[in-house]
């Protein structure tokens, strides 16, 4: 006799089943986050862990751990993000940006000297305590900006008042707009810097095709007497070919200065006295690579030019982030704070001058390739000599290469081209301060190009 279908017993089978199915996921689930909670602890042990001794470093082995003797910080190590991209010989690395990723393994040994929590209820106001010009300046920012200054010896701060700003980029807009004329009935003034120069700015000038200023080009063929009113970008040292300047045009009368002081810092190059100018700009993009917290600050000597940039930052954003400011201080006290052997410029320098040996190891000898070459100067903050390391390569392809981006392309490198400086193809620039595991590869891939 067949078995009459039972409808309840079928029902109970059913979640019998779906019960079952549930409880394996979610065992499973429990089993793969414990897995991955004990891949972080590894990960933040192997971190933790590294030792003070020294060893050699040249560019056959390249994939070893360096340690520089004089500091607790491991220089370069195969770092964590770098088993996240495992070489790979058809990848493109992309060195056309500056993103300053090298310093990110410091930072993280720093751990919660250089970390902070905000409350959800602090820091709510669009204003900020005290009385000065820039009012939505945090005093902690300002405080730790001077501290800074004052200790690296890279610039004045007595009698300056300073302007915040979202990243040195908002500051320089800013800047372009306070030294202004004030009447829409003047033409518009001329904004200037010596070949070869930073690619934005010519775009940043001009892109909102503003009645107040315009891009003019290379400051060396301008005549301040002959050509009327203008606002020569001094950047020193200059992006992209690392070199000091000074101001270049001609018969200065008429003329209104902005210092871009985005890399004079002991790292990059010889600090040798305290900048003392008019107008400067600064970011903490370059000086501790918080390039993503995006703040600057300018240091401005008239209160009147800090009162229009100020004005410029209110009509543009109502202020800047607060969040982000005391990140900021956070981190210069932390820089300021460190011990010796964590010295965060003594760490950077160290950095950069491993890069700049690799690299000139990498191209000795080749014909195909020009670097620049810098003279050393006495550094007031090592008190010692030391070697302008520029953030950049301004590399130059010699002989038949006339596009020197496209044929670094073809292996597998990205650059960014002369033309955009405002000079030949021959000239490429490329970034000194990504990953450990990018620049390696770089190397790598520049040490075997030839003829
Ligand atoms: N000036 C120069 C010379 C720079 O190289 C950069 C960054 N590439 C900036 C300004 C902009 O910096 P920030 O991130 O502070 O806007």
């Amino acid at each position: 006799m067949k078995k009459k279908a039972n409808p309840g017993r079928s029902m109970l089978r059913h979640v019998l089943v779906v019960s079952i199915a549930l409880n394996v996921s979610f065992i499973l689930r429990i089993m793969l986050y414990e897995t991955h909670q004990h891949q972080q602890q590894t990960h933040h042990h192997h971190q933790s862990s590294f030792s003070l001794s020294s060893s050699s470093s040249s560019s056959s082995s390249t994939r070893t751990t360096r340690r520089r003797s004089s500091s607790s910080i491991v220089v370069n190590s195969t770092r964590d993000e770098d088993h996240l991209h495992s070489p790979d010989k058809d990848r493109l690395i992309n060195l056309d940006h500056g993103d300053p990723r090298m310093y990110e393994r410091y930072w993280r040994k720093r751990g919660e000297k250089a970390s902070i929590t905000i409350p959800g209820w602090q820091s709510m106001s669009y204003f900020s305590e005290g009385e000065k010009i820039c009012w939505f300046m945090e005093s902690e920012l300002a405080e730790e900006v001077v501290r800074l200054h004052n200790l690296v010896g890279n610039a004045v701060t007595q009698g300056r008042h300073i302007v915040v700003g979202t990243g040195s980029s908002q500051l320089f807009l800013a800047a372009l707009y306070a030294l202004s004329p004030t009447t829409h009935q003047q033409p518009p003034i001329t904004v200037l810097s010596a070949l070869p120069y930073y690619s934005s700015y010519p775009s940043m000038t001009d892109y909102q095709k503003s009645g107040l200023y315009k891009w003019g080009g290379d400051a060396e063929s301008y005549d301040g007497e002959k050509d009327g009113p203008y606002i020569e970008l001094v950047t020193s040292p200059n992006n992209p070919d690392g070199y000091t300047r000074e101001s270049v045009v001609k018969n200065k009368t008429h003329g209104f200065f902005i210092h871009d002081l985005a890399y004079y810092w002991p790292q990059y190059t010889p600090i040798s006295y305290p900048s003392d100018h008019d107008l400067s700009l600064f970011t903490l993009s370059k000086s501790t690579g918080h390039a993503a917290t995006r703040i600057g600050w300018a240091l401005v000597k008239d209160p009147a030019v800090a009162k229009k940039m100020t004005k410029f930052i209110e009509l543009n954003t109502i202020g800047v982030s607060k969040d982000s400011q005391l990140r900021a201080a956070k981190i210069l006290k932390a820089v300021s704070d460190s011990s010796e052997e964590e010295e965060f410029f003594k760490y950077s320098y160290e950095v950069m001058s491993q890069r700049w040996k690799q690299l000139r190891e990498a191209v000795q000898g080749n014909a195909l390739f020009t670097l620049p070459n810098f003279s050393p100067g006495f550094c007031t903050f090592f008190n010692r000599q030391t070697h302008p390391q520029p953030a950049f390569l301004w590399l130059k392809c010699e002989g038949e290469i006339e596009d020197c981006a496209s044929f670094l392309r073809q292996h597998k490198i990205l650059s960014r081209s002369g033309e955009r400086f405002g000079v030949s193809p021959k000239y490429v620039r490329i970034s000194m301060v990504d990953t450990h595991e990018n620049f390696m590869e770089f190397i790598e891939r520049l040490s075997s190009i030839h003829l």
